[in-house]
């Protein structure tokens, strides 16, 4: 782990009192949160492309289901875009 991404792991909030967040512009859906999350918290869905030049019809973004969400915060630490992050409840 990089001295960067240590400091950012310190500086998540982290706890009941909070929830995790998907910044939709951000997110490739790569499915690796909904790998990390014990508590099916993370559902993808379908988004249509945006980009003519690619020839890919569907593309998938991550949603977090604040109910079952235990503001753990682990997606946010396995998210390659760092398209999650921790907001108060
Ligand atoms: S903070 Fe924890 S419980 Fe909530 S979505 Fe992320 S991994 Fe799942
Ligand atoms: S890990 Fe990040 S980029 Fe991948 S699906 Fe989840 S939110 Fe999106």
């Amino acid at each position: 782990m990089t001295a960067q991404r240590a400091g950012e792991r310190a500086k998540l909030k982290i706890g009941p009192e909070h929830v995790a967040w998907v910044k939709e512009e951000m997110c490739i859906g790569c499915d690796q949160c909904t790998i990390v999350c014990d508590d099916d918290a993370i559902e993808l869905y379908d988004v249509k492309m945006r980009s003519p030049i690619i020839n890919v019809d569907i593309n998938k973004k991550a949603k977090i289901l604040r109910e079952p969400c235990t503001g753990c915060g682990l997606c946010v630490l396995s998210c390659p875009t760092d398209a999650i992050v921790m907001i108060d409840r």
